[in-house]
């Protein structure tokens, strides 16, 4: 089971200025396996609220509690949860496999286990033919599952998804719309996915947290929020 609890949550970058908080009184409670989007226009505080649960980003103030257990002092590596990153974050020198396995191995993973998370990664996001392969001769869509399959390997039990598919054409955007939804039935874990995106956040959203200027405006299911606003 895994709820993640923000509690009022503040952040005020260092070189900003001392009244400039990119969020401000965040406040959300994620029931266990719930798919939340947020949505908002760019530079709304999407991106910092992830970070900051994935302990990338300091919180100033507030509190991340999940299932009761305070979390703001937990370092990275120590958090279970898996993040897919806006620009992908591959290693361009590095094979598909070694760009899954890098995760694992600093985890000290060994190589039977890595090989096995990796082959059922790449079965779940029909990659087998590509492990051998370096990102730069992947077609975008391809792209875009490894860095799925880097964090469907992590098992981890939170899925954070910062504008996924954002770098991917239209055609593209709507299949992988459909299979993050069904990689989320799949893997069962509590997701929070970023986009600008409306249809995004219509079609693939349990609830939607609409922001504006680091701070909830609205929180809803896709029909409160879009019908009924
Ligand atoms: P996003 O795509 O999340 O809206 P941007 O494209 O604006 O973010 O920025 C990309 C990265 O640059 C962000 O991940 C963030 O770490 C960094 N960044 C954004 N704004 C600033 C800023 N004002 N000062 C320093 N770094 C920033
Ligand atoms: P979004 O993801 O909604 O586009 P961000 O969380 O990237 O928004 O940014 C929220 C605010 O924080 C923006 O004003 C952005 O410029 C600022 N910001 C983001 N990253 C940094 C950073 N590393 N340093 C300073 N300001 C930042």
């Amino acid at each position: 089971m895994v709820e993640i609890d923000l509690n009022h949550i503040y952040k005020k970058y260092d070189n900003s200025k001392e009244s400039d908080y990119a969020v401000s009184d965040f406040d959300l409670h994620i029931k266990d396996k719930e798919f939340i989007v947020f949505v908002g226009p760019s530079g709304c505080g999407k991106s910092t609220i992830l970070r900051m649960i994935a302990g990338l980003e300091d919180i100033t103030k507030g509190e991340l509690i999940i299932d009761g257990k305070y979390e703001n002092d937990t370092a990275p590596k120590e958090r279970d949860i898996a993040m897919v990153f806006q620009n992908y974050a591959l290693y361009p020198h590095m094979t598909v496999y070694d760009n899954m396995a890098f995760g694992l191995k600093l985890r000290k993973y060994d190589k039977t286990e890595i090989d096995k998370k990796i082959k059922y990664a790449a079965e779940v996001l029909g990659l087998e033919d590509y492990l051998q392969r370096r990102p730069a001769e992947l077609s975008g869509g391809q792209r875009q599952r490894v860095a799925l399959g880097r964090a469907i390997v992590r098992d981890a039990p939170i899925f954070l998804m910062d504008e996924p598919l954002s770098n991917l054409d239209a055609k593209l955007r709507v299949s992988m719309r459909a299979e993050i939804a069904k990689l989320h039935q799949r893997l069962n874990t509590t997701t929070i996915y970023v986009t600008h995106d409306q249809t995004e956040a219509m079609t693939m959203a349990d609830r939607i947290v609409v922001m504006s200027m680091g701070e909830v405006q609205q929180i809803g299911t896709p029909k409160e929020v879009y019908l009924h606003p």
